[in-house]
């Protein structure tokens, strides 16, 4: 069965809000194992709204919207699929019903344009919203199915699970399932990875492969479909191992895993603790080590040196290196990894300094550069590298390359 989402309202074509309905109904779809092979999105405009549910009539069995259901002259999706199929509006009255039931407990009287949301077209079916006052409605129409939903996420999901999926069940046979899984890569381009697996890409039928760059990480995403998610799984198990043949080294985790959590098992597992100075960061790569509940097991505690003066007072930096080398330099890391790890009494010291830019270049350390360093059980390293883009986007690259660097050692212990 083909699916095709339709977003609508003006407020998404102008940029002021983020399509986030279009992604949960398309995983939810094809984790039911539904085809969703269009995305559209149309402004509150009734001949656009009407030529848009005319191509997906015809490219489509099904339709899902999103949005429109409200009170306001501008909520027009009802009115446009009436007036297209032809099915004149009525006024629903349990939906009158449970409007003026829910404006009560919120202390708001029954309007005239409340009512334009009670206004179902012939021979729908009415999808009462539990959460709101715009009802949903799905309306079978030559084969084809048409179902709007409320704009409102909350109101969405939830009509979604309890009414939507429901009927799609007892309507379809089952559609099989697809599932997806996401391997996160570091320490590889884009285009390498791609040579290293390009004999599965060129084959690949189900599941298939996609390489996706992701900030401070490619990953790569594969996705089958089978009779049953367990068949589905299967499929995915034997083309990850096939791939793993050829890029295991790169591949850090799986799905949802992130990387703070990740090193948080190790440290942990370890029995290792770990403390930060921090420069062009600014504490980021802290501020991600404590997105974890528990971190407080491992870390320590950081300090953003951001001046020369912390770097020299507070981590040992001496001002001839900085006056010598500078203060972005491989020598001034090392003694801020070594410094911390001292004065916090760390397993782990982890140093960083470089040029977040857009200033501050040299002609010889570009915006980007970065030396990040780790003093620890096994000795002293430290990586240079040369990050690209805006100022968050190199912060952020810095961030991954620490939490990546940090990994690495941890696990070499
Ligand atoms: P309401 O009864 O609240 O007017 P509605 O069904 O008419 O609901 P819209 O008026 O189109 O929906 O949108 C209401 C709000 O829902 C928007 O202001 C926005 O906050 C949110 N919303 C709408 N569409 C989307 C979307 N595709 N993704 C995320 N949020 C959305």
């Amino acid at each position: 069965m083909i699916v095709e989402i339709v977003a609508t309202g003006t407020e998404l074509l102008l940029g002021q809000i983020i399509n986030t309905n279009a992604p949960f109904l398309s995983e939810k779809l094809n984790e039911l194992g539904f085809d969703v092979l269009y995305h559209s999105t149309v402004g509150d405009n009734r001949v656009r709204m009407t030529q848009v549910f005319n191509n997906a009539l015809e490219r489509s069995d099904i339709i899902i919207t999103s949005g429109g259901l409200g009170p306001t002259q501008g909520d027009i999706t009802k009115e446009v699929t009436a007036n297209l199929l032809n099915r004149p509006l009525f006024l629903h009255e349990e939906s009158v019903a449970h409007m003026t039931d829910l404006l009560a407990k919120r202390n708001r009287s029954m309007t005239e344009s409340n009512l334009r949301q009670a206004m179902i077209p012939k021979g729908a079916l009415v999808l009462k919203n539990e959460n709101g006052t715009a009802p949903g409605v799905i309306v079978e129409h030559n084969n084809k199915i048409i179902i709007h939903l409320p704009g409102p996420p909350h109101e969405l999901k939830s009509m979604f699970e309890q009414a939507v999926v429901p009927y799609l069940k007892s309507h379809f046979n089952s559609q099989g399932a697809i599932v997806s899984r996401v391997l996160h890569t570091y320490g590889i381009g884009e285009s390498s990875l791609e040579e290293k697996i390009k004999g599965f890409i060129l084959s690949q039928s189900n599941p298939t492969i996609a390489l996706l760059a992701r900030q401070g990480e490619i990953i790569v995403r594969l996705t089958a479909k089978g009779a049953s998610k367990n068949e589905a799984q299967k499929l995915i198990d034997k083309l990850e191992k096939q791939l793993r043949q050829n890029i295991a080294d790169y591949i850090w985790g799986l799905d949802n895993d992130t990387l703070e959590a990740n090193i948080g098992e190790i440290l942990t597992k370890k029995q290792l603790t770990v403390a930060l100075a921090e420069s062009c960061t600014g504490g980021l790569v802290t501020s991600r080590i404590t997105d974890i509940s528990g971190s407080s097991d491992y870390l320590i505690g950081s300090i953003v040196c951001y001046t020369n003066r912390i770097k020299t007072d507070f981590v040992d930096v001496t001002p001839q290196i900085i006056t010598e080398l500078g203060a972005v330099s491989q020598e001034t890391a090392c003694l801020m990894a070594a410094g911390i790890r001292k004065k916090f009494a760390a397993s782990i010291g982890l140093g960083i300094t470089g040029i977040a830019g857009p200033t501050g270049a040299t002609p010889t350390k570009p915006v980007g550069t970065v030396f990040i360093a780790i003093d620890g059980p096994a000795g002293i390293q430290c990586q240079h590298h040369t990050f690209n883009g805006q100022r968050t986007d190199i912060k952020y690259r810095i961030s991954q390359a620490a939490l990546h660097m940090l990994r690495q050692y941890t696990l070499s212990l």
